[in-house]
């Protein structure tokens, strides 16, 4: 990422990892940090199953989880695979024939945990498998279903018996000459998870898959992921994100570039700063921005959006923003465009005018990153 000299203490300094392929997307290195999700339909229903990765998609991910139970699912996630517009991972459980199945109908990564899938000869054929179909692997470490014999040793789940676990699958991956692997720590509790994914992060230099397991719902869950990745993003550690919810595969992956954003490491789409509102303000600025939230889901382009409702913060918040809007009475309000006081619009055209200016920055800012291409 490029350093920030004018506000060094907006600066994150991304811990240093290998890279590696997941499909046509580079996770680890200095590439952007991936947005992940996973599909809740029954992988065996291929329309609702590429249906909702098309849904993803479009919210930006980049890449897809969908599980593989059985063998039907493996026949079925080689049509999901062809229908993908991004790479599709396999999440395995304990079957290696499911790996196998799976690297054969074309995932981009496999997440198994050598360590749980059978012999060596076992272990050896799903890795062949992977090679021979430029598969990579995540090794997906959970607090949940920790190994008996690390259960033992430590009496409970903890982080240090999550990094051995991560550490002994990762030992059999690389006794097989096989690198093309990262990582995930996972745990429902975020101190649990944050410490086990900072001794996973001194421990390799694998790329890093960041998650809080089972996080809960929309809100909830949200808040979770946030305190956990966030912290941990913010720290530098993490290649790849899923925010885990009991929702909307797409709610994840908004909340996900959400967290993103907020830390100033990728950003997609336009990013609303809106007050809370209060008796001052000039117009209903939460109707406001829900109507332009829901408005406004079709631009891509990186860019700012201010939503003040009175003078009082308006004219310095639409300073820092690419258009702007604040509050001020008599059915009216000023319009900023890069942060510019530039014209009044009134009350009730303001949302389509909001949109209207948005659009055009976006196609403006658009071809600008063209020609510096
Ligand atoms: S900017 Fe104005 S309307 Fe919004 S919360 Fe502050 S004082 Fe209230």
């Amino acid at each position: 990422m490029s350093l920030n000299h004018v506000r060094p203490w907006r600066n994150i300094y991304r811990r240093k990892s290998r890279q590696i392929m997941v499909g046509d997307v580079a996770v680890g290195g200095d590439a952007p940090i991936a947005v992940q999700t996973m599909t809740n339909t029954l992988t065996t229903d291929v329309a609702a199953t590429v249906a909702q990765v098309q849904a993803a998609a479009e919210a930006g991910v980049d890449i897809v989880r969908v599980s593989v139970p059985d063998e039907a699912s493996s026949k079925a996630l080689k049509e999901i695979v062809r229908e993908s517009p991004v790479p599709i991972v396999a999440d395995i459980h304990f079957h290696y024939r499911r790996g196998i199945e799976a690297a054969e109908a074309g995932a981009a990564c496999l997440r198994i945990n050598p360590g749980n899938i059978g012999d060596e000869k076992r272990v050896k054929e799903v890795i062949k498998a992977a090679r021979d179909h430029n598969c990579s692997i995540r090794i997906g470490v959970n607090a949940g279903s920790l190994e008996k014999h690390l259960l033992e040793k430590y009496g409970e789940p903890c982080p240090e018996a999550m990094v051995e676990s991560g550490l002994e699958h990762i030992r059999i991956l690389q006794d097989n000459d096989f690198h093309e692997f990262k990582i995930s720590v996972k745990a429902s509790d975020v101190f649990l998870s944050a410490a086990a994914y900072q001794g996973i992060a001194e421990a390799t230099d694998a790329p890093i898959h960041l998650g809080i397991t089972e996080a809960g719902g929309l809100v909830s869950g949200t808040i979770k992921s946030a305190i956990g990745l966030g912290n941990l993003l913010w720290m530098g550690i993490g290649d790849t994100i899923r925010v885990s919810l009991s929702a909307d595969p797409v709610e994840e992956v908004k909340v996900g570039y959400e967290i993103l954003k907020s830390l100033g490491l990728r950003h997609r789409g336009v990013n609303i700063i809106s007050c809370p509102s209060c008796a001052r303000q000039g117009f209903d600025v939460i109707k406001t921005v829900e109507a332009l939230e829901q408005r406004l889901e079709h631009i891509k382009t990186p860019m700012s959006l201010s939503i003040i409702g009175c003078v009082v913060n308006g004219p310095g918040e639409a300073l820092m923003t690419d258009v702007g809007f604040t509050g001020g009475g008599a059915g009216s309000g000023m319009v900023y465009l890069a942060g510019k006081a530039s014209h009044k619009m009134s009350n009730d055209q303001m949302i389509d005018h909001i949109v209207e200016e948005v659009e055009k920055k976006a196609a403006e800012l658009d071809a600008a990153q063209e020609a510096a291409e």
